[in-house]
């Protein structure tokens, strides 16, 4: 088990796909080429090839005495300006993996995979490459996407031989593995690990989200002229509203499992210092990982929308923005991976992962769990993030401990 070898990699992807501003492997474009060619030269020191699937994820393949598959992986595309872990130590370390079972055959067969665009940063769709292979990607929802410069999706896929028409059969190469585990390692990319002291928590599967818009509409009127109790004012029905959200989650928060609402835009119209505003429309995200505290906390939400709406006397309007059901990872690989955790830092932390994965569209498709590794002040997506290194190495050692005992466990089942 070479930790040691993982934060070498590590740093010599940086090096060669970073600026000054942080990582540059914006998915689909030259730089992002470039670190996956430099993976596969990677690979190749193995004796092994790096094969492409339809949706232009990358696939290394180490066969086994059985053809049952742990899957181990994440993405190597960044955000712009993005840190130095963030889906590469996933990457990097699945890559370790492979070296430490390649010595012998082992007891099953294991895949490596690089998703593609998981970060969506360029064309605004997370999880392209994944979504695709799990079979839930809507080619129709993405056909007409285009990045800040004007290039069309389309063409930035076909610039990398990929063709979205074509994306879907993916999700027909990743049934025709006989896939029992996917196991992701990545940073958290939030406070909380960090604020408990530890290095490294065990994932116990990925929030649901309920994301609305709440339209709020009144009466704008003249600032100076419109006594208090006679106004229809929909920025305060909407902040009472905001303000009742946080009671909410407050609520519905149990040890362990956290939940979290955010009102993330605001916006109200006529927007002029001497109006009472008529108009005010606000985000509400709400995530849970627990499917009734998600639909309570919506339901509890709706009536404190009513409640401030009436209070102000105001309507108000719901329109959903999107949503996604909760994603728990598989009760037996968690267990394994609080073995792994604990053999490696004497502690095992759960705690669910409010940010998506690549691994939460894995989960109807077989049994996964993911590792993190915790995140300097809870930053990521920023070159500041960073993981201090003797945590570092004890998340990758428990990460490959994991691996082991999956294959063991596989092999066994
Ligand atoms: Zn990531």
């Amino acid at each position: 088990m070479n930790a040691q070898r993982v934060i070498d990699d590590l740093r010599e992807l940086a090096a060669r796909t970073s600026t000054a501003d942080g990582a540059q492997r914006l998915a689909w474009g030259p730089v992002w080429r470039e670190a996956r060619d430099w993976f596969r030269g990677r690979i190749a020191e193995l004796g092994l090839g790096v094969d492409t699937d339809s949706a232009g994820n990358n696939w290394v393949a180490l066969p086994g005495a059985s053809t049952k598959t742990v899957i181990v992986g994440s993405h190597l595309d960044s955000v712009p300006n993005g840190g130095w872990l963030d889906g590469c130590l996933g990457v990097m370390a699945a890559l370790e993996a492979l070296r430490m079972h390649a010595a012998a055959k082992p007891a099953v067969t294991l895949k490596l995979v690089d998703w593609a665009d998981e970060e969506g940063a360029r064309f605004g769709r997370s999880l392209l490459g994944s979504s695709a292979a799990a079979g839930s990607l809507d080619i129709d929802m993405v056909r007409e996407l285009t990045d800040r410069q004007g290039t069309r999706l389309v063409d930035a896929l076909a610039e990398n031989g990929v063709s979205l028409e074509r994306m879907r059969d993916a999700h027909r190469e990743l049934k025709a593995i006989d896939a029992r585990a996917y196991l992701e390692l990545h940073i958290e990319q939030g406070p909380v690990l960090e604020s408990m002291n530890k290095s490294t928590g065990v994932v116990l599967g990925t929030f649901g989200v309920e994301r609305n818009t709440l339209r709020f509409t009144g009466q704008a009127a003249h600032s100076g002229s419109t006594p208090i109790p006679m106004r229809r004012d929909a920025f305060l029905a909407a902040a009472q509203t905001a303000l009742e959200c946080r009671e909410i989650a407050k609520r519905h928060s149990r040890p362990g499992a956290g939940v979290v609402c955010t009102v993330g835009v605001v916006d109200v119209e006529p927007k002029i210092v001497t109006a009472v505003p008529g108009v005010c429309e606000i985000s509400l995200d709400q995530r849970a990982l627990d499917p009734d505290a998600l639909a309570a906390m919506l339901r509890d939400a709706h009536a404190a929308a009513d409640r401030a709406a009436r209070d102000n006397n105001v309507a108000v309007e719901w329109r959903p923005l999107w949503r996604i059901d909760p994603r728990p990872f598989d009760t037996a690989l968690v267990g394994l991976c609080e073995e792994a955790v604990r053999e490696e830092t004497g502690d095992a932390p759960r705690l669910p992962s409010g940010p998506l994965h690549d691994a939460a569209e894995m989960v109807p498709h077989m049994p996964v769990v993911m590792m993190f590794a915790c995140s300097s002040n809870g930053l990521s997506h920023c070159k500041e993030e960073d993981t201090p290194i003797p945590h570092l190495e004890k998340t990758i050692r428990a990460y490959l401990r994991l691996v082991q005992k999956t294959v063991a466990h596989v092999a066994n089942a």
